[in-house]
């Protein structure tokens, strides 16, 4: 497995975003709705990888009427459709988070509770380790990796 192709620049505009979502959501034969593009938006101009609670305050900051049950469904379509990744919850009963960035990469999950995304080069090492045979004798297909998680202990 090659190291992800994964240009480190920072997120596009929102405006940049939405012209991406149209394009992306006709790829997917998605129905493309301002509230889709919204959410998309609001997701792909931040590297914070937030939850839906937080997706819902930056949405209803341009669109206040939005519900929360249209940034869940629209987070699905999303998901489902490539646009995004769904990121477990660290903890029982916890939240998802979601991330617009879905080339595979390495997370972690700060004391305070923060998600942020390793360094390139600390994503691209361990990919790449356990692409090249870092999975043998577990029966795991290294391609079907698509991030990892690192947990980062209180000091
Ligand atoms: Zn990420």
């Amino acid at each position: 497995m090659q190291p992800p192709s994964r240009p480190n620049q920072p997120k596009p505009e929102p405006h940049a975003s939405i012209d991406c979502a149209r394009a992306m959501f006709r790829g997917c034969g998605v129905r493309c709705t301002r509230q889709r593009e919204l959410v998309y938006a609001a997701l792909a101009g931040t590297d914070t990888h937030p939850t839906v609670e937080d997706l819902l305050i930056r949405v209803r900051a341009a669109d206040p009427g939005i519900s929360q049950a249209t940034v869940y469904n629209t987070l699905d379509t999303l998901v489902s459709c490539g646009l995004a990744h769904r990121l477990p919850a660290r903890s029982a009963g916890g939240p998802c988070r979601y991330d617009a960035d879905v080339s595979p990469h390495v997370h972690l999950t700060l004391p305070d509770g923060r998600v942020i995304d390793a360094p390139q080069s600390v994503s691209d090492a361990i990919l790449s380790a356990l692409g090249s045979s870092g999975m043998d004798g577990t029966g795991i297909d290294a391609e079907r990796i698509k991030g990892v998680h690192i947990d980062i202990a209180d000091a």
